[in-house]
C-alpha cells in the first residue's frame, strides 16, 4: 500500500498545484530491485553510446527549458530568470559529463614480474537525496556523473519540490535511456530517504540538505560501509577590505545573499567589513538592497521570490526578533505567499546566534573587523566551511586570506561559487567529498587493480 500523498503548493500564491503520492518502503524496495536489474546492461553500454544518450538527454532538457523553468517557478517560487538558469545548469551537467564515459581511463603501473592495470568501475546503484532549494541543479550534480560512470540512479527529490525531477525522468526516457536506469521516487525523508540509505541494494548515497540529516546519513552509511557525498549548510563570509572597490563589492553583495531568497547553501550571509570603511560600505549597500524587486516570480523583472514554505518563513522570523539590530530592509508583498523582505542586520555581535547559525533566508549579518588576522579569525568562527569571498586590490592579502579561510569554495573580487567545471563542496560541517568538475567522477567509481604475471 502506498503512503499518503503530498500536496505541493505554489509558494507565491499558497495554492495547491499537485498531489504527489509519497513512496512507501515497498516502493523503495521495488525501485532498488529495478535499479539493480538495470545496472549490468547500463554498465556495459559502450562508452560512446552512453555519451550519446547523455547528450540526447541534455538536448531534451534544452528543448524543454522554458517549460521546466515555468514548472520550477510554480513549484519553488524562483524568479523566472533564475529558473531558466537552473534548467540550463541541469542541461550543462549532462552535456559536460557526456564527455566522461570515453575518458574514464585507468593506469598501467610498472611492477616487477608482470603487468599491472587499474580499471574505473561503477559502484552500482546510487541514491541521490536532493533538497528543495535548487531542485534541478542539485539533482543533476549527483545524477549526471553517476550515470556517466555507468551507475544506475534513484533520485529522491524533497517532498515539496518533486515536479521538475519527475519531468526530468520522463525526458531521460524520451532521450532513449533505458527504463530503470534513472528513476525518480518522490517520498518523505524519514521514510523513503531513510530506506534508500539503509537498503543493502544501494551502493552509494549523495545527499544535499541540512547538517542534522547529513550527520544521520553519514552514521548509517558508516555502519553499512558505503561511500557518501554530503553537501550541507553554510554561513559563508563576504570579506571586504578597506582597499577594495567598495562600489563593486556593495553592488554585488545583495545578489550573493538574497538570490533565491537566501535559501542558498553558498549564501554570503555574513558580510565582514574593515572598520575604516564600515559606515561607507553600509551607505552603499542600502540603496542596492532597497532596489531588489521582490514579488511575482513569473515576472521577468522580479529579482526575489517568496520563501519555500510557511515553516521556512517561521524559521527565518525566529532569527529576527523585535530587538534585532535591523539596519535597513527591502520590500515584500502582503497577502498570500511566503514573503519575507531582504533584511540587513548591523552591527551584529560576534557571539550572537545570527552570527553563527545558518538562517537560510534573506537575512544578512554585517560585522566590522580590524585587520587581516581579525578578518580570518572571524570568517573561521563558525562550524561551517562552504564558500566565501574576499574583496581587495592587494593580491598578497587576497591570497593569504583565501588560503587561511577554512572553506571549500572561495572567490576573489567575485561572489561566484558554483561552476560545473570545478570542484564544489564543504570543509568542516558543510560536508564531505566534492561534486562537479572532473574529480567528481571518482566518487562514483571503484578502482580495481589487476596484476597479470609474466
Ligand atoms: P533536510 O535535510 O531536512 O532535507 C533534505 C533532503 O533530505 C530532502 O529530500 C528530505 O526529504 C531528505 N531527508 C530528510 N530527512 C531524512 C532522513 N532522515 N533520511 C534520509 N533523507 C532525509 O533539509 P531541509 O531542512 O529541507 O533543507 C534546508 C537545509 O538544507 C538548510 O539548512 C541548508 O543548510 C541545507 N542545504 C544545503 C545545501 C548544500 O548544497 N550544501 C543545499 C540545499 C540545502
Amino acid at each position: 500500500m502506498s503512503e499518503p500523498t503530498y500536496t505541493v503548493l505554489n509558494p507565491a500564491t499558497e495554492q495547491p498545484i499537485a498531489e504527489i503520492p509519497m513512496a512507501s518502503v515497498d516502493d523503495v524496495d521495488e525501485a532498488v530491485a529495478r535499479a539493480n536489474a538495470a545496472f549490468p546492461a547500463w554498465r556495459d553500454v559502450a562508452p560512446g553510446d552512453r555519451a550519446r544518450l547523455l547528450r540526447r538527454f541534455a538536448r531534451r532538457i534544452d528543448e524543454e527549458i522554458e517549460a521546466l523553468a515555468q514548472l520550477e517557478v510554480a513549484n519553488s517560487g524562483h524568479p523566472i530568470g533564475s529558473a531558466r538558469w537552473e534548467a540550463g545548469n541541469a542541461r550543462d551537467l549532462f552535456e559536460y559529463y557526456a564527455g566522461a564515459p570515453e575518458r574514464l581511463t585507468g593506469h598501467q603501473i610498472p611492477v616487477p614480474g608482470g603487468i599491472d592495470i587499474t580499471f574505473k568501475e561503477p559502484v552500482g546503484v546510487v541514491g541521490v537525496i536532493a533538497p528543495w532549494n535548487f531542485p534541478m541543479p542539485i539533482a543533476a550534480w549527483g545524477v549526471a556523473p553517476a550515470l556517466a560512470a555507468g551507475n544506475t540512479v534513484i533520485l529522491k527529490p524533497a517532498e515539496n519540490t518533486p515536479l521538475t525531477a519527475l519531468r526530468l525522468a520522463e525526458l531521460a526516457l524520451e532521450a532513449g535511456i533505458a527504463p530503470d536506469v534513472f528513476q525518480v521516487l518522490p517520498g518523505t525523508g524519514p521514510l523513503a530517504g531513510s530506506r534508500l540509505v539503509e537498503h543493502r541494494g544501494v551502493a552509494k548515497i549523495v545527499f544535499t540538505g541540512s547538517t542534522r540529516v547529513g550527520r544521520e546519513i553519514a552514521a548509517k552509511a558508516a555502519s553499512r560501509i558505503i561511500p557518501v557525498t554530503l553537501e550541507l549548510g553554510g554561513k559563508s563570509a563576504n570579506i571586504v577590505f578597506a582597499d577594495a572597490d567598495l562600489e563593486q563589492a556593495a553592488a554585488a553583495a545583495p545578489g550573493a545573499v538574497f538570490d533565491n531568497a537566501g535559501q542558498d547553501c553558498c549564501a554570503r550571509s555574513r558580510i565582514l567589513v574593515q572598520r575604516t570603511v564600515y559606515d561607507r560600505f553600509l551607505e552603499l549597500l542600502e540603496p542596492a538592497v532597497k532596489a531588489i524587486r521582490v514579488g511575482d516570480p513569473t515576472q521577468e523583472s522580479t529579482d526575489m521570490g517568496p520563501l519555500i514554505s510557511a515553516a521556512q518563513r517561521e524559521r527565518v522570523r525566529s532569527y529576527v526578533p523585535a530587538d534585532a539590530p535591523i539596519a535597513f530592509r527591502g520590500d515584500a508583498p502582503d497577502g498570500p505567499g511566503f514573503w519575507y523582505p531582504p533584511t540587513v542586520l548591523a552591527p551584529v555581535h560576534r557571539a550572537s546566534r545570527i552570527a553563527a547559525e545558518e538562517i537560510f533566508g534573506p537575512v544578512v549579518a554585517v560585522m566590522p573587523f580590524e585587520d587581516e588576522a581579525d578578518a580570518i579569525e572571524l570568517a573561521n568562527a563558525t562550524s561551517y566551511g562552504l564558500s566565501g569571498s574576499v574583496w581587495t586590490r592587494d593580491i598578497g592579502c587576497a591570497l593569504r586570506t583565501v588560503r587561511a579561510v577554512r572553506a571549500g569554495n572561495l572567490s576573489v573580487n567575485s561572489n561566484s561559487s558554483v561552476r560545473y567545471w570545478t570542484p564544489f563542496g564543504g570543509y568542516k560541517e558543510s560536508g564531505l567529498g566534492r561534486e562537479l568538475g572532473p574529480d567528481a567522477l571518482d566518487a562514483f567509481t571503484e578502482t580495481k587493480n589487476v596484476f597479470i604475471a609474466h
